[in-house]
């Protein structure tokens, strides 16, 4: 029996399992696919306080450290389904595991949203992505398109600018969600076009995706690309407790301000959860708290 079960192996998530093994409780984190989550994706990480020009992959694989270098126990696993009886919360995975704890931090984070158009599902892999880190470099020296216009958009607008020949960055609006000085080094760069209240309406190719349709003040155009990068948000992960605690209409877990959910027990930490800010302090500090909520919680019952 675990002391606290850790679901998502984000930065909330790996912040919560360091607070709770410094007190030693039994701790599980499950993660589905790789440690650091969405921080992987960060090219460079500088908004967070102390740390200047470091890599969100570097400060993931030192997250990563610290954690199992306290004695955390780490599964690489999806968690399929969740339920709580009496006291006891049962975890199961995909792999047919059952786990069980005295309580559970949900950092599941967030989904990216589709653009639901014609050609999305049909090019995914064959020309589309989400992660501009991971399936950037298939892009040397070719023409791509990214759409958005948060974070994750600018982001990859600036990491692909080192990479690809030319980059239209595509925005439905006229100002960007994101830091003014991500903005500024955008504009900077020779090889990326701002396209703005523009919208994508179309993906079209053989094999793979061979041009874009757009839509600018009604007038249409067609754009040749190689890629496209569709960064337009995200969808929270919560699915495996819909049926157990109340989320907001955009299916956010509410906690209440020691981010305990409604079921005594299950706390939620990160972007997971209705917050106004969505970064890694945040996150971080959202981990901090839900573990020693957590660990309260637990020495209670003793
Ligand atoms: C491209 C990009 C750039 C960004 N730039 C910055 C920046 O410069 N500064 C900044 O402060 N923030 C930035 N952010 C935001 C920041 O990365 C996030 O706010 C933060 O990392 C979120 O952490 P989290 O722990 O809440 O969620 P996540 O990092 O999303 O972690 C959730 C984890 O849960 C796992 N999971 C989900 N469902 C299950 C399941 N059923 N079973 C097991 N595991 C599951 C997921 O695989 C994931 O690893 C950026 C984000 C992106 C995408």
């Amino acid at each position: 029996m675990y002391d606290i079960i850790i679901i998502g192996g984000g930065t909330s998530g790996l912040a919560a399992a360091i607070y709770a093994r410094r007190v030693n409780k039994k701790v599980l984190l499950i993660e589905n696919d790789s440690i650091g989550g969405q921080i992987l994706n960060v090219e460079v990480l500088n908004n967070y306080p102390g740390i200047i020009n470091v890599k969100g992959e570097e400060f993931a694989r030192n997250l990563k450290k610290q954690v199992e270098d306290m004695g955390t126990d780490i599964v690489i696993d999806e968690v399929t389904k969740l339920e709580k009886e009496h006291d006891i919360f049962f975890i199961f995975t995909k792999s047919n595991q059952t786990y069980q704890s005295k309580t559970v931090i949900y950092a599941a984070g967030v989904e990216s949203n589709k653009l639901g158009i014609k050609g999305e599902e049909e090019f995914r892999g064959k020309g589309i992505s989400n992660n501009a880190i991971i399936d950037g470099p298939n892009y040397k020296d070719k023409v791509i398109a990214i759409v958005g216009g948060g974070n994750t958009a600018i982001d990859s607008t600036l990491y692909l600018s080192n990479i690809a020949k030319k980059i239209y960055l595509i925005h439905r609006r006229d100002i960007f969600k994101t830091e003014p000085i991500k903005i500024e080094s955008i504009k900077e760069k020779p090889n990326v076009v701002l396209l703005l209240n523009t919208i994508v309406t179309e993906i079209n190719g053989k094999d793979k995706i061979e041009s874009i349709k757009i839509e600018h003040e009604g007038k249409e155009q067609n754009l040749d690309v190689e890629g496209l990068f569709i960064n337009i948000g995200h969808t929270p992960n919560t699915k495996l407790v819909e049926d157990l605690i109340t989320l907001n209409p955009h299916k956010y877990i509410i906690t209440n301000h020691d981010l305990e959910t409604q079921l005594p027990g299950l706390f939620a930490a990160g972007n997971v959860r209705e917050k106004r800010v969505d970064d890694i302090t945040s996150s971080i500090a959202d981990g901090t708290l839900s573990s020693l909520k957590a660990i309260e919680y637990i020495d209670s019952k003793l």
